[in-house]
């Protein structure tokens, strides 16, 4: 059917519904037979897509090669060992990305959104993802539309479609059934596409398609969804390549180098390919992905909850975050402080009531149920309670002086008008910002304006919001109801002065922010001095440098002179949605990583350029919700500074896992290629190398994940998103540390070997071992000695610890083991031995960390203001 040139009643037979919604066996009957309404997700992994998934890794393959090759050679013991090797692998990968799945899955749940509908003609809320054909919902501005859909009934309803068609304008919609005719999507006004949204207005309407099937449902089938890469992946997969070029050129360079030696091939190839694996970093990128996702899970618990797993990592890079005032920074709990009433202004039609406090309760639409609980905005609530507790209570007025019409607020207006019926005629009712209503005002008033800035003023340099009311009387109801008829020739009575006070927290918050090398920047529609104050007392302007900027002052700059000043800017005042887009690229341009909040319909294009688009939880809109990264599950600036510190944290542990498992690479290579090359036997066979390099190295790097912040981490400039993993001397402290454990591992290998101890190999296999477990204990931190930090702070490295050396033992001492592995029990004193060989990795690393901190302390500089950036030529511009 096409349900554009089709009546509204005709759909709704055709549907078999009816204006009073389905009735919830019905709904349910047709979510079985149509599928629940969402898009096909291709993210969605079975439990044995996930088996698959560790299995088809390059690596394991390699692996499998790798047990080929030792049956091929009459080595079946290896091939088993190999298989068993690859199977715990894959078990540990498996449990790893499992939880990292289910903390995903909990992050959607949390996101899935609802929607308001009828069923058996109650107003109900229902996930979006259960609505059926024929079912009602209730629209207003704010939402995304949830279905396509027929509106049965419409009021000044807008829709921006732009998601679908391209085309930027808001369309009216109607519910009139179109002329018969071809219609391409755009034209078509009576119907709604899932995905788009309301703009302006609110509807009913009947829900035509849900799922696949919707428009949206057509494209996105064409469309192959990627799985979504985060920069640091990227890097890392750069690193890849690069290193499995390096793991061909070593692993044959071995094998050229031993069969000129006269080593027997097959025993040749085997460490080859162990060699190669070695210096493959395979298993990282997916590591990536399961701490960006856990981490994902913990912030959520802070009341973060993260739409876009790439921002779980570069919330670390922030260096601006422009965030609303109200209900952010503020509690968003208004109350009237004091009126200010014109003297001597009366209004006709009123009898003797005040003018000021009618218009506080009827210009509003704030109301409240018999238990006194108050519904609407927050400003609006304040004014209407004020008004009642004077004994100016809104039902009652509205019952003498009814609303004919209205002119709803818009943050770009700035206030808002009703209409009202009165004895002497029509009563307009306008409040909003001071500035907006002067320029409106009567000739007789204009002398008095002078008077009423400087009492407005007065009010918002204290951190009041002010908002003044005119009123005028019409003889009867205008045919154009448009601001530029209603609005003007206005008579100021007066205004009201409300208190919102500073969220507690919020001091703290900004206080961390400037020390981590963030700057707090205030954005808006408040007037300028309001702003300031409240930007004073939180301390986010704090000296006579940092700017106050308001938008018509922002219009007035070009480009070049707001790029001067931009990074001097703490607030913005009286500025609208659309300047934000403005901010935003005037601050990228400068290369700063800018995180920006967002409530409304018209934040929703800030919240895409943003480098971290942060939509409001409790007061936001959906469209708001859907364009952002992350959304602020109590609306609160502290939130944003702790999901900061989280994302540092994740990525200062991602770094060290990273740089564990590298360092551990270049040990055994070093071990494996160097030693021959001193005439020594190849110190270890293949399936010693795959044991370390996936249960020794595997288990505590997991476990580096855990570790908690640094205790600097706030008080270090952000992470520039463009510095490669190697930056800041990682490439070094990789190779230092890697040379170094593969050389005790050698000098172990040859000190028994002299002495003439029968357990050499199994003593070199334990000190490479050994050595790295010394390493991640003392990796945890960069800089503090792991005795600050505490051995308990990171429980799950201990275990991890303790779980490797006593599978270690196994091998050592359980001779079914000794069989397999090719290893012999140790005696006391050889233990004893490669454990304090073993040691002396921990004990370096921590010495280095004692001179990096001795160097802090004697006043090298340890930049705590951000240092300008290079310039780039393009952002994002990441690289390997
Ligand atoms: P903020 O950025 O702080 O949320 P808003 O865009 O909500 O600011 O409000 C900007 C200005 O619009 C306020 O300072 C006030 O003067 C005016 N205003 C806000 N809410 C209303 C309302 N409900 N009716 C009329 N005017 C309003
Ligand atoms: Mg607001």
């Amino acid at each position: 059917m096409e349900y554009y040139l089709t009546s509204v009643a005709d759909v709704a037979a055709g549907l078999t519904t009816s204006p009073a919604g389905l009735d919830a066996a019905t709904a349910r009957q047709r979510l079985a037979e149509h599928g629940p309404n969402q898009l096909d997700d291709t993210q969605q992994k079975t439990i044995w897509q996930l088996v698959l998934h560790q299995l088809a890794d390059v690596m394991i393959l390699v692996l499998l090669a790798a047990a080929g090759v030792s049956v091929l050679i009459g080595e079946a013991k290896s091939a088993y060992v190999i298989l068993a090797i690859v199977g715990l692998n894959a078990v540990i990968g498996f449990v790893q990305e499992y939880r990292a799945d289910k903390a995903m899955e909990a992050l959607q749940k949390m996101a899935a959104s609802h929607t308001q509908v009828l069923r058996d003609g109650q107003p109900t809320h229902v996930l979006t993802a259960e609505l059926v054909p024929g079912d009602v919902v209730l629209l207003e501005a704010g939402q995304v539309i949830p279905a396509d859909v027929r509106f049965l009934a419409a009021f000044t309803l807008k829709v921006d479609e732009s998601s679908l068609t391209g085309e930027s304008d808001n369309v009216e919609k109607t519910v009139d059934t179109l002329p018969p005719g071809e219609y391409p999507l755009g034209d078509r006004l009576n119907l709604g596409y899932r995905g788009t949204a309301v703009t302006n207005g609110r509807a009913t309407a009947y829900v035509v398609a849900t799922g696949m099937a919707t428009e949206l449902g057509k494209i996105a089938a064409l469309i192959q969804t990627d799985e979504v890469v985060t920069p640091l992946q990227k890097r890392l997969g750069t690193l890849s390549k690069r290193l499995s070029v390096v793991a061909l050129v070593v692993g044959a360079l071995f094998f050229g180098l031993g069969w000129l030696r006269g080593e027997p091939w097959e025993n040749l190839l085997l460490v080859s390919i162990s060699l190669a694996i070695a210096a493959l970093p395979e298993a990282l990128p997916a590591l990536v992905t399961v701490s960006l996702a856990l981490g994902a899970g913990r912030l959520m618990k802070s009341q973060a909850l993260m739409r876009k797993l790439p921002a779980v990592e570069t919330l670390g890079s922030v260096t601006y975050i422009c965030t609303d005032k109200t209900g952010t920074l503020t509690l968003n709990q208004m109350t009237v402080q004091e009126l200010y009433e014109v003297p001597a202004v009366t209004l006709d039609g009123l009898a003797d009531r005040n003018a000021l406090l009618t218009a506080l309760a009827l210009n509003t639409d704030a109301s409240h149920d018999p238990e006194n609980h108050w519904l609407g905005d927050s400003t609006e609530v304040a004014l209407a309670r004020y008004a009642e507790e004077k004994e100016y209570a809104r039902p009652a007025l509205e019952a003498q002086f009814p609303r004919l019409a209205e002119l709803p607020f818009d943050s770009e207006r700035k206030c808002m008008s009703t209409l009202h019926q009165t004895p002497a005629g029509v009563l307009v009712l306008t409040k909003g910002a001071a500035g907006s209503l002067y320029k409106q005002l009567t000739d007789s008033q204009q002398a008095s304006i002078a008077d009423l800035t400087r009492r407005v003023d007065a009010q918002a340099a204290q951190g009041y919001r002010v908002l003044a009311y005119g009123a005028k009387l019409l003889p009867e109801l205008p045919a154009d109801l448009t601001p530029a008829a209603v609005e003007t020739g206005l008579t100021f009575l007066g205004f009201a002065s409300l208190v919102d006070p500073p969220r507690a927290e919020a001091r703290q918050a900004v206080a961390e922010c400037k020390a981590a090398g963030i700057i707090p920047v205030m954005i808006t529609g408040d007037h300028k001095l309001t702003a300031k104050a409240i930007a004073e007392k939180l301390g986010i302007i704090s000296s006579q440098e940092e700017l106050v900027l308001t938008g018509s002052e922002l219009a007035e700059l070009d480009e070049p002179a707001f790029a001067a000043v931009v990074e001097k800017v703490r607030v913005y005042a009286r500025v609208d949605p659309a300047q934000k887009l403005r901010i935003i690229s005037a601050l990228q341009a400068r290369h700063q990583f800018v995180a920006m909040t967002g409530d409304g319909v018209n934040d929703a294009p800030a919240l895409k350029n943003a480098d971290i688009g942060i939509a409001m939880g409790i007061n936001g809109t959906e469209v708001a919700k859907e364009a952002a990264a992350m959304i602020l599950l109590d609306d609160d600036f502290a939130t944003i500074v702790e999901a900061v510190r989280h994302g540092r944290r994740i990525y200062d542990n991602i770094l060290k896992f990273i740089r564990y498992i590298l360092a551990g690479s270049v040990g055994e290579i070093t071990t494996l290629f160097f030693a021959p090359l001193l005439g020594l036997p190849i110190t270890l066979l293949a399936i010693h190398i795959l044991w370390i390099n996936l249960i020794t190295d595997g288990l505590p790097g997991l476990a580096l994940a855990y570790e908690p912040s640094e205790k600097n981490s706030m008080q270090r400039p952000p992470i520039d998103p463009r510095q490669t993993i190697f930056a800041d001397g990682l490439g070094w402290f990789i190779l230092c540390v890697g040379l170094l454990v593969g050389g005790i591992t050698i000098a172990m290998q040859a000190w028994s070997i002299r002495q003439g101890l029968p357990h050499w190999q199994t003593m070199a296999f334990t000190v490479l071992c050994f050595s790295q477990l010394g390493l991640a204990l003392a990796i945890r931190s960069r800089r503090e000695s792991i005795f600050s930090l505490g051995l308990l702070s990171n429980k799950p490295m201990l275990g991890a610890i303790a779980l490797t050396i006593g599978l270690h033992l196994m091998i050592l001492y359980v001779p079914f083991f000794n069989q397999l592995f090719s290893t012999q029990p140790l005696t006391g004193a050889e233990l004893g031995m490669t454990l304090a060989i073993s040691s002396v990795v921990f004990w370096v690393v921590e010495i280095q960390k004692l001179i990096v901190r001795r160097r802090a302390v004697a006043g090298v500089p340890q930049p705590l203001v951000q240092a300008p950036r290079p310039a780039a030529p393009s952002r994002p511009a990441y690289q390997g």
